[in-house]
């Protein structure tokens, strides 16, 4: 998907949505086209295995610089 700005065109990144194939911004909840809900949108999704979210590791890397930085 293309921007028109006054200085030309902006990119924004897009995945293919994993059911249909369509170009999702990656910052999109769910695809407009069928709906299926994206990585980055859904929260508390209880049907899915592992508990690590994604703030989750940011948050582990942040706590350990820290813990690094004030050794
Ligand atoms: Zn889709």
């Amino acid at each position: 998907m293309y921007f028109q700005t006054k200085r030309g065109y902006i990119r924004m990144s897009l995945l293919p949505c994993p059911e249909c194939g369509n170009p999702v911004s990656t910052k999109a909840f769910s695809c407009p086209k069928c709906g299926n809900p994206l990585g980055s949108g859904t929260k508390g999704d209880s049907g899915k295995r592992g508990g690590i979210t994604f703030w989750g590791v940011v948050g582990a890397v942040i706590v350990a610089i820290l813990i690094m930085a004030f050794d």
